[in-house]
């Protein structure tokens, strides 16, 4: 029994060693020879040799360890010069959705994302947050209510009051008043939540706030 919890317990060190060489192996991968090989790439690139460059992000990749995220940006920057635009597109948004990022590439990105735009599309689209629910308010009666802001209280059904349980075997009712509506027998209108009035949906943003508008290319 003893020597059968050894056993395990061996298997499970020597499992936990193999796993940790293996960790510190992708380490060193991605230290040395990794960070050197985006040194060729960006080289490729400033001096436009697009397809070495794109050659070797494919060998960064087909090494199957993990990668630096900023590769994607090259990656797409590369596909981008050598006009596969759709391909370009998709590497670049993938850099921007990472959460951490280089700004100086994050803006490269975008900028070249714009000239994609412009290639593709003949403009470019932007996200805005849409002013004219902020500037142009506006608001119907409230059909629930008649605008009056009241409902009925649905836990007395309007009595103000409600019967006590414990007095029903002795034939006596005992009243107390209404908890929800404080005996008012009316509550706020639960549609437009006592204002009378209901915001109309913005024919703009529909309510989203945020609004995807167009702007013209450099000339
Ligand atoms: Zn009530
Ligand atoms: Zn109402
Ligand atoms: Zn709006």
């Amino acid at each position: 029994m003893i020597r059968e919890s050894i056993k395990i317990l061996s298997f499970l060190l020597l499992a936990h060693a193999g796993l940790y060489t293996s960790l510190l192996k992708a380490q060193k991968i991605q230290d040395s020879s990794i960070y050197s090989r985006i040194d060729t790439i960006k080289k490729n690139i400033e001096a436009s040799q697009y397809e070495e460059a794109e050659r070797q992000c494919k060998k960064i990749f087909s090494l199957k360890t993990s990668v630096p995220d900023e590769i994607a940006f090259y990656y797409g920057y590369i596909l981008y010069k050598q006009n596969k635009l759709n391909s370009a597109k998709q590497w670049l948004e993938k850099y921007l959705s990472f959460k951490v990022k280089n700004s100086y590439l994050a803006a490269l990105s975008v900028q070249t994302l714009d000239s994609i735009a412009c290639k593709t599309l003949g403009y470019i689209e932007y996200v805005d947050s849409c002013s004219y629910c902020k500037t142009n308010p506006s608001f119907y009666d409230c059909p629930a209510c008649d605008a009056t802001g009241n409902e009925i209280c649905p836990a007395c059904q309007g009595k103000g009051v409600t019967r006590s349980a414990s007095y029903h075997n002795l034939g006596q009712s005992a009243y107390n008043t209404c908890k929800k509506c404080n005996g008012s027998k009316i509550i706020n209108c639960s549609s437009c939540n006592g204002m009378k009035k209901k915001k109309t949906i913005c024919p703009i943003c529909y309510d989203k706030k945020r609004i995807t508008l167009k702007k013209n290319c450099p000339k």
